[in-house]
């Protein structure tokens, strides 16, 4: 039977699931409309389109990444794949970390600050408007600030005069997590970046 109307096949979305919520993101990435795949090894990166850094404990993560020999080779992926960090995801993409300092992608031109809200604002929810998706609800937990913003950096979406989710070329940083709402508008738009 001939397919001529076929739709285009669904890009694959890879979750680095070393630590953190990334079963909250697979199924996200499903809703969205792509396919989602665990990665915990180098090889499983030529398989994907994309990938989603989960929020969880970047340091943690970190010696994760280490310990299985994926710093280099995920650095090297965001390179020419589109990354989306959320939370300690985003720590782990940006190019500068504070409090404290430690290793990272440098994949987007952002500084962030760990733990930047304190403690009596440790996790919080949020209405915000966002460039594109509208009215938006964002769960912060422990969550970053985004101090710098580099001028390739476009920001989509801020709190309290802080920038909480930006893209540059195909990348995407969020300091909220996403995945824990059912709304799963703000992973469409990075798997519709994936679309090719
Ligand atoms: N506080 C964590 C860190 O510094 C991030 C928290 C999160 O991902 N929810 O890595």
């Amino acid at each position: 039977m001939s397919d001529s109307t076929s739709s285009p096949r669904k890009p694959v979305v890879g979750v680095l699931a070393l630590q953190g919520d990334y079963e909250a993101h697979a199924r996200a990435i499903e809703h969205a409309g792509g396919l989602s795949r665990e990665i915990n090894r180098a090889d499983q990166l030529a398989e994907i389109d994309g990938l989603v850094i989960p929020g969880g404990e970047s340091s943690t993560m970190l010696k994760l990444i280490d310990y299985e020999n994926l710093f280099e080779p995920l650095k090297t992926f965001g390179q020419s794949k589109p990354v989306f960090g959320t939370c300690a995801g985003a720590i782990l993409i940006a190019r500068d970390v504070i409090n404290p300092s430690q290793a990272s992608f440098d994949l987007m031109d952002i500084g962030v600050e760990r733990n930047a809200y304190g403690r009596q604002r440790d996790s919080h929810i949020v209405a915000l408007q966002a460039e594109g998706l509208g009215e938006l609800e964002a769960v912060f937990i422990r969550a970053p600030i985004i101090r710098r913003v580099g001028s390739e950096v476009k920001v989509l979406a801020s709190h309290r005069g802080d920038a909480v989710l930006v893209t540059q070329g195909l990348h995407m940083a969020a300091t909220f997590h996403p995945e824990l709402t059912a709304d799963s508008r703000v992973h469409r738009m990075f798997v519709e970046r994936l679309n090719r």
